[in-house]
């Protein structure tokens, strides 16, 4: 179980404009933290840097105590699991999308999809099993059950970390809750960071930064927040 830390990060996408001015934070390893504040305060790019799309002017970044540009591709995108707001599917079956992309198969293989099913039976029951067709000729998914097989998709790789990027934000939040409450207990043990703009998606973090135009305003608990907010 890896921790993810922020040392002091300083990055702009161009030279005469700051994004990050500093920025620090720790998630211990098996924690969840949620990344949140307004639009254009920063939390995709911090979530770019975390997968080296860039790298920080200053500063590092470190998994594991290890700074990730000392780190292959591959294993930091093994290390860490994404889940977007809005998962692209295959027009294909749900276990063909969930057994899709595992690294140790060229093609989804059978034991990749019977894991995704048997994590579907956590992730929560879709209509007719992991047989049934996302695509436009088949059964249309939900955007719950999208997101599900999604999450699943990215669990079944067994990432240490997890990022969910705005990931249930598109949801109602009756839906959100569901699938929050199950990932809470699927992914309990790893390090994992929820970027998201609704207070809604953060009720399960143990603690919550607060980031505001590239700095972190505030962070805490819950109720240290709203002690102190
Ligand atoms: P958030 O995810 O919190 O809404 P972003 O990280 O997307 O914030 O954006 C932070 C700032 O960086 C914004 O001012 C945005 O305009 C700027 N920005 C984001 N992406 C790029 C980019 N590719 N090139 C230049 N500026 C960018
Ligand atoms: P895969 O998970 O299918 O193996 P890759 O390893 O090629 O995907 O890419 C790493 C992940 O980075 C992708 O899942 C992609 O959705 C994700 N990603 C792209 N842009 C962002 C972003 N701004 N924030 C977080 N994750 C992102």
């Amino acid at each position: 179980k890896p921790s993810v830390i922020f040392d002091n990060v300083v990055f702009g996408y161009e030279k005469d404009r700051t994004i990050l001015h500093g920025l620090s934070f720790e998630v211990p390893a098996g924690k969840a933290h949620a990344v949140v504040g307004p639009s254009g305060a920063g939390k995709s790019t911090l979530a770019r840097l975390l997968f080296r799309f860039y790298d920080p002017q200053e500063g590092r970044i470190l998994i594991d105590g290890q700074d990730i540009r000392n780190v292959t591709q591959a294993s930091l995108r093994a290390a860490i699991g994404v889940v977007p707001q809005d998962s692209v599917l295959f027009n294909d079956t749900i276990g063909y999308n969930i057994g899709y992309g595992r690294d140790d198969a060229t093609q989804p293989d059978i034991e990749a999809a019977a894991q995704g099913a048997a994590l579907m039976g956590l992730i929560g029951r879709l209509p007719k099993g992991f047989e049934t067709e996302v695509g436009e000729r088949g059964l249309k998914l939900s955007g719950g059950e999208k997101q599900r097989v999604a999450i699943a998709r990215t669990l079944v790789k067994n990432p240490p970390i997890l990022l969910l990027d705005e990931a249930t934000s598109a949801l109602d939040t009756r839906t959100e809750q569901d699938i929050l409450a199950t990932l809470h207990r699927v992914a309990e043990h790893r390090t994992s960071i929820s970027i998201a703009h609704r207070l809604s998606t953060i009720a399960d973090a143990d603690k919550i930064l607060v980031l505001n135009e590239g700095r972190l305003a505030e962070s805490g608990s819950h109720a240290e927040l709203l002690r102190f907010g």
